[in-house]
């Protein structure tokens, strides 16, 4: 038996394929007999998820890694302390990812 977020009981619609609210006539497909609940998207993103989701497009810089020895890396800011601070500066080795932040 599935329930509702709204703690109603989930009915299987005419259609079978559907299950319905009783309450407040939300509906989720079934798949293979388990209710899929439709995402809600509302994600609260961090900023460091967020950081991860561009770093692939972030621009390039020529950088020496002290780790790796590579001479390019992604660049970007960020502001990491009160928003009366100045940017913090990342870049992060193409190669090795080593990431290292700079102080302006
Ligand atoms: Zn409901
Ligand atoms: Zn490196």
């Amino acid at each position: 038996m599935e329930f509702c977020d709204c703690g109603g009981l989930m009915l299987p619609t005419s259609a079978g394929k559907m299950l319905a609210c009783s309450k407040c006539g939300k509906r989720s497909k079934t798949e293979g007999g388990t209710v899929v609940k439709e995402k809600i998207v509302h994600e609260k993103r961090t900023t460091k998820r967020a950081t991860q989701e561009i770093v692939d497009t972030l621009p390039m810089v020529e950088s020496d890694c002290k780790k790796c020895g590579n001479k390019f890396a992604f660049w970007w800011t960020e502001q990491t302390r009160g928003s009366d601070e100045p940017e913090t500066q990342f870049f992060r080795c193409t190669k090795c990812k080593t990431t290292r932040r700079e102080y302006t």
